[in-house]
C-alpha cells in the first residue's frame, strides 16, 4: 500500500481561516507533521487517533533541519501511511513547500498540495489594512527579511522604492531597522504609512503604526515580537478607519472558562467571536450515575408522578443516557409534565424531542421550586446531581409539594496538572475567570490547591450561589444578570465599565 504527503497550508492562526479542503485532508490524516507556526487552535482538530510529528523544536529546542524533515515525510510515505505535512499561512509563501515537495517527487513519494491563506495577507487585512487599494497601490510586493547569519539583506530597496506598491516584509522583526534605512537610503518619504501586525489574526494580535522613519522607534515601544508583518505603503493609512478586529468588544481581553470539556463549547465560540482570547481548563466532569435503581424504580412507577424536574442541561443529558442503559426511551415517561430550570436546560429536553411544560422567570432552583409549587397538585420528582441545591426542595417542602430527588449524576473534579496557569492566576495574567456552577469553582480550587493566592482573580458567576463560593477563596466576583451564557458574556461586556 502506498502512502501519500499531502501539503496543507494552515492559515496563519486563526483556525477560521484554514480551507475547507484543508480541514477535510487534516481529518483524514494518519500522521501530522506540524512546525512551530502552527497555532494551538489548528493543532486542536488533528485526530485524536492521528500521529503528530512536530518538527518546529527538537530535544535542543532546535528546530528539526530541513533535509532531516524531508525524509521523515518521504519515509511515512513510503511506509504507506497518509501525511498532512501542515505549515503556516500559504506552504508556498517563504515556507520551503517546494523544496519538501521536490525531495518527495525524488524518492518516489505521491504528493498533494492545498494551498493557505497567507499571513502577508491575511494578518494584513485583520490588522485593517487592505494589500492594495485603487487609491493607493497598484502592486503587491512579498518580500523577506530574514538574512542569512549576520550577512547583508539581499533585498533590492531602489527597486523596491521605484514601483511605489505596497510592500510586505515577512521575517523582518530583526531586520526592522536595516529594511528602514534601506528604503529611506534608497530615496522613499519618511512619512510613508507603514504599520507592524504581530500574532495576526490571533487573539493576541497587536498592530502598531507610524511613518516608516519611526516604525521602528514605535515597535521598539510596544515590544513588537515575531511572527509579524512589517507592511509599508499608503494601504497603512486605512488601518485608522478599517480595524474592524481592534473595535471588537472583548479584544484584549483574556478570559478562563472553567466548564466541562463537553459543555464549554458554545461559551468559548461567543466569547471568542467577540474577539476575546480563551482559555479552556475544564475542572469538573459529570458522570452518570449508573446502574440507577432508583430512577429504575420511580421510570417504573411513572404515572405516580404529575412533574418531573430538572435543573440543568447536564442533569438532561445523564439522565437520557441512564434512560438508554436502561434500554428505555422518551415513552418511558408516559404524560408527565416537565418543568426546567432554564432556557439551556429547556433546550436540552428539546434536543430529545421533549417540550417544557414550565420554565421560571429567574433561572435558579429557588425560583424552580417556587414555580413548582404553584402548577402541581400531585408529586414532583427531581432529576438532578447528586449535591442538588437545597433551595428548589426547600421550596417545595413549604408548599408542601410531595417530592422524590433523585440523582442522575455526580460531579468529578479532573486535575489536569497545570502549574503554570497556577502562575498565571496568581500573577492576575486572566482579566476573567468564568464560573457557570458552584462546582467549577470548586473545581478549580481543588485543581490548583487550595493554597492558591486567587487575590487578582475577578469571577464572572452565574448566579448568586456561584458567586458566594467563589467569595470564599479570595475571588472578586461579578454576578450575571440572569443565570444564562448570554448574560455572562454581556457580563464579560460590561464588566469593565461597572468597576
Ligand atoms: N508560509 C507563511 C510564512 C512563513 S515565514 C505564510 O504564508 O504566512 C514566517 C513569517 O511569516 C513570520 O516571520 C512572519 O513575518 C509571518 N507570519 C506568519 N504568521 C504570522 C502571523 N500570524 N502574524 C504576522 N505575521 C506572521
Amino acid at each position: 500500500m502506498s502512502g501519500k504527503v499531502t501539503l496543507v497550508g494552515a492559515g496563519p492562526g486563526d483556525p477560521g481561516l484554514l480551507t475547507v479542503r484543508g480541514l477535510e485532508v487534516l481529518s483524514q490524516a494518519d500522521v501530522v507533521v506540524y512546525d512551530r507556526l502552527i497555532s494551538p487552535a489548528v493543532l486542536d482538530l488533528i485526530p485524536t487517533d492521528a500521529r503528530r510529528i512536530d518538527v518546529g523544536k527538537n530535544a535542543g529546542c532546535h528546530p528539526v533541519p530541513q533535509h532531516e524533515i524531508n525524509q521523515i515525510l518521504l519515509r511515512e510515505a513510503l511506509a504507506g501511511h497518509n501525511v498532512v505535512r501542515l505549515k503556516g499561512g500559504d506552504p508556498f509563501v517563504f515556507g520551503r513547500g517546494g523544496e519538501e515537495l521536490e525531495a518527495l517527487a525524488r524518492g518516489g513519494a505521491a504528493f498533494e498540495e492545498v494551498p493557505g491563506v497567507t499571513s502577508a495577507i491575511a494578518a494584513a487585512a485583520y490588522g485593517g489594512i487592505p494589500a492594495t487599494h485603487r487609491d493607493y497601490a497598484s502592486s503587491l510586493h512579498i518580500i523577506t527579511g530574514h538574512a542569512r547569519k549576520d550577512g547583508p539583506l539581499n533585498i533590492d530597496f531602489e527597486a523596491l522604492v521605484r514601483v511605489k506598491g505596497t510592500l510586505i516584509f515577512l521575517m523582518g522583526v530583526t531586520a526592522l531597522p536595516r529594511i528602514v534605512e534601506g528604503l529611506l537610503g534608497a530615496g522613499m518619504d519618511p512619512a510613508t504609512p507603514a504599520a507592524m501586525v504581530e500574532n495576526g489574526t490571533l487573539p493576541s494580535q497587536r498592530r502598531c503604526g507610524a511613518g516608516l522613519a519611526d516604525l521602528p522607534e514605535r515597535a521598539a515601544e510596544m515590544g513588537i515580537h515575531s511572527p509579524a508583518l512589517i507592511i509599508v505603503g499608503g494601504v497603512c493609512a486605512l488601518a485608522s478607519k478599517l480595524c474592524w478586529f481592534e473595535g471588537r468588544l472583548l479584544y484584549g481581553k483574556r478570559i478562563l472558562v472553567t466548564r466541562p470539556k463537553d459543555r464549554a463549547g458554545t461559551l468559548s465560540s461567543i466569547l471568542r467571536t467577540k474577539g476575546a482570547e480563551v482559555v479552556e481548563f475544564p475542572c469538573i466532569e459529570t458522570r452518570p450515575i449508573l446502574p440507577n435503581p432508583s430512577l429504575e424504580a420511580a421510570l417504573e412507577g411513572i404515572s405516580d408522578y404529575e412533574w418531573l424536574g430538572f435543573t440543568s442541561p447536564a442533569g438532561v443529558e445523564a439522565f437520557w443516557r441512564c434512560l438508554r442503559a436502561m434500554g428505555k426511551d422518551a415513552r418511558a415517561l408516559g404524560g408527565v409534565k416537565l418543568a426546567a430550570v432554564g432556557s439551556a436546560t429547556g433546550k436540552a429536553l428539546e434536543d430529545h424531542g421533549l417540550a417544557a411544560d414550565l420554565i421560571p422567570e429567574v433561572f435558579d432552583a429557588a425560583h424552580l421550586g417556587e414555580s413548582l409549587a404553584r402548577a402541581a397538585s400531585g408529586k414532583v420528582l427531581l432529576l438532578r446531581a447528586e449535591e442538588g441545591s437545597a433551595a428548589l426542595t426547600e421550596a417545595l417542602a413549604a408548599a408542601r409539594v410531595e417530592y422524590r430527588d433523585i440523582p442522575v449524576y455526580r460531579t468529578v473534579y479532573q486535575h489536569p496538572d497545570a502549574p503554570e496557569l497556577r502562575k498565571e492566576l496568581e500573577a492576575g495574567r486572566f482579566d476573567y475567570v468564568i464560573f457557570t456552577s458552584a462546582s467549577t469553582v470548586k473545581g478549580l480550587v481543588s485543581a490548583m490547591g487550595q493554597e492558591t493566592d486567587f487575590s487578582h482573580v475577578t469571577g464572572l458567576c452565574i448566579g448568586s450561589q456561584t458567586a458566594a463560593e467563589a467569595e470564599k477563596y479570595g475571588i472578586s466576583v461579578k454576578i450575571a444578570e440572569k443565570a444564562s451564557i448570554d448574560a455572562l458574556v454581556d457580563l464579560a461586556v460590561r464588566a469593565d465599565e461597572k468597576v
